[in-house]
């Protein structure tokens, strides 16, 4: 299958999703996983119109942005950022996906402010608690938000989430449900320094089901490009 066509599937995937749940194609957005991608490969997804571009690693980040650089995309942090990495690529991403504690947000909020700029964050939550990954627990996350308070440079966009890997994707419904319902949550409290625009969830295993639960930014990478080397 070539790239081209792997996107038109996914697509069509997004659609019915969409159908399914009585959402607008609109309202959902596709970033496509570009980590260990070639240059020739991103260029191609670029030419079907994808512009939203997910990374998960500032080095190749930033062996990758001069070659890219074009107006139109739209850079997305999505894996673990090490605070002392923060300075390479502050001013090179459109959303930072993967806040997960507070020297972070510290260290965001020091480098936006040393570029004259507010960048935008998403705050990322375990919701299935899971030792290996990232992202805070969801109890904590009141007190997270409350000390944000203090950093004026960065602006909460949403939520990231991500689920556990299940051979049958139904079984971890309940964690974008979770999700979902924390982010309404979030955004009934009307909290000024937050605003509750994206829920990021939903990988090429369990997309659908994401955007069924609320999704509004969706990460594929493997259904776009085939298997990772
Ligand atoms: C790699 C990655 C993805 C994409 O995963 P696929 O299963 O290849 O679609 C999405 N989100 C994050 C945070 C990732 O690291």
């Amino acid at each position: 299958m070539s790239i081209k066509e792997n996107i038109k599937i996914i697509e069509q995937k997004i659609q019915d999703a969409c159908d399914r749940s009585n959402r607008n194609r609109s309202d959902v957005k596709l970033i496509a996983v570009t980590k260990t991608q070639s240059i020739e490969s991103i260029e191609e997804i670029i030419d079907s119109g994808l512009y939203d571009i997910g990374e998960n690693k500032v080095q190749e980040i930033m062996d990758k942005y001069d070659s890219l650089n074009r107006e139109e995309l739209n850079w997305h942090m999505i894996g673990h950022l090490q605070s002392n990495k923060v300075k390479y690529i502050i001013d090179k991403m459109n959303l930072f996906h993967s806040l997960d504690r507070l020297s972070l947000a510290k260290e965001l909020n020091k480098r936006a402010r040393k570029s004259d700029r507010v960048v935008d964050v998403l705050i990322q939550v375990n919701i299935a608690e899971e030792e290996s990954k990232f992202g805070m627990k969801k109890q904590d996350i009141w007190n997270f938000i409350e000390s944000l308070k203090k950093y004026p440079f960065i602006a909460v966009k949403g939520l990231m989430v991500m689920a556990p890997f299940d051979e049958e994707p139904e079984n971890i419904r309940y964690v974008f449900k979770e999700a979902k319902s924390l982010f309404e949550d979030i955004k009934k409290k009307e909290i000024p320094y937050i605003d509750m625009k994206y829920l990021s969830m939903g990988m090429t295993n369990d997309f659908e089901i994401a955007i069924e639960e609320g999704a509004n930014l969706v990460r594929v990478g493997t259904g776009i490009f085939g298997k990772r080397k």
